[in-house]
């Protein structure tokens, strides 16, 4: 059989998902194993490389691609430095894997990746210019142009969790100031909901706590709004205009034909969507907005693997 599958590896801090991927972007076989802040660069090859070994078709695999989350040279394959793993500096994550694993190998920023995998699952071949917005404990984005990642100068374009919407506002992890990622990153929204009197003196929040939930989460604020809590209506409302107040921007700084949300706080669906795009046409020019599409992603959990996996195609 010809070598003509991919193998695609998404390296989160909690988890380590690999897949091997065919043409089309389908996945042929997959498996995964738990990862922490802790482990080491060394660590995780090791474990990367067992588990490959232990997949059927990694025979037939061609190429290696990797994402993680982090700044990523990925010209020279290394990763600079990584917030969700303890020690990961300058780490020549790409050589490391070439001993072991098919090459070409290829290295990532997470949300680039993701982006990728956007534009194959999502945009099915069908858009060529696309902006994915990953929203989860930070807001990743990845632009997509004529079917290939954006990097910029450096390596590090995309991040649009750090554009800011406030010039005084509050303290990013970045260095920044008024950052949204400091305000719709899921600890931060948690954060500001337990602060929130009217949210908390809530029948329904008070309801799903009891419950045996310990925080309010994004999934709890989406849950109390889908059982129509006004007030955790309000925070998805706010959340979906922050949002769209910057994709209102980059509408008319990109002019894309595609936005796709994914990320774990993306599933709060249309409660985010309305008043997301809303703002969006309210704000951006009429045109590129009535030519561009915003959607969530409807393959959620595979976006990083596929889109890594497909870094090589
Ligand atoms: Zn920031």
């Amino acid at each position: 059989m010809n070598k003509n599958l991919y193998l695609g590896i998404d390296l989160g801090g909690s988890e380590v998902k690999i897949a091997i991927v065919n043409g089309s972007g389908r996945i042929i076989e997959k498996t995964t194993f738990p990862n922490s802040y802790l482990s080491t660069p060394q660590d995780v090859v090791r474990r990367i490389i067992e588990k490959t070994e232990q997949m059927a078709n990694l025979k037939n695999v061609c190429a290696t691609g990797v994402g993680v989350a982090g700044d990523i040279d990925q010209e020279n394959g290394i990763v600079r430095f990584s917030p969700n793993l303890k020690g990961w500096r300058n780490v020549k994550f790409k050589e490391m894997l070439e001993r072991h694993l098919p090459k070409p190998v290829k290295i990532e920023n997470d949300a680039n990746a993701a982006a990728l995998g956007a534009l194959w699952l999502d945009g099915k071949g069908i858009f060529r210019n696309i902006v994915c917005v990953t929203l989860g404990t930070g807001i990743g984005g990845g632009l997509v142009f004529d079917c290939k990642i954006y990097h910029g100068a450096t390596g590090t374009a995309g991040e649009i969790g750090h554009i800011p919407i406030d010039p005084y506002g509050r303290r990013c992890k970045c260095g920044s100031r008024g950052c949204v990622e400091a305000y719709l990153g899921a600890n931060y929204l948690s954060e500001d909901a337990e602060k929130n009197r009217a949210l908390m003196s809530s029948p329904v929040i008070q309801r799903l706590l009891k419950d045996g939930e310990l925080r309010i989460t994004p999934k709890i604020i989406s849950e109390a709004a889908n059982l129509g809590d006004k007030e955790a209506r309000k925070i998805w409302d706010m959340y979906g205009e922050r949002l769209g107040i910057i994709l209102a921007g980059i509408v008319n700084l990109l002019n894309p034909e595609l936005i796709v949300l994914a990320g774990g706080v993306s599933q709060a669906g249309s409660l985010i969507l309305d008043p997301l795009k809303k703002t969006v046409e309210e704000r951006a020019f009429k045109t590129p907005v009535k030519n561009c599409k915003i959607i969530i992603s409807k393959h959620n959990k595979i976006l990083g693997m596929v889109g890594a996996a497909f870094l090589n195609k």
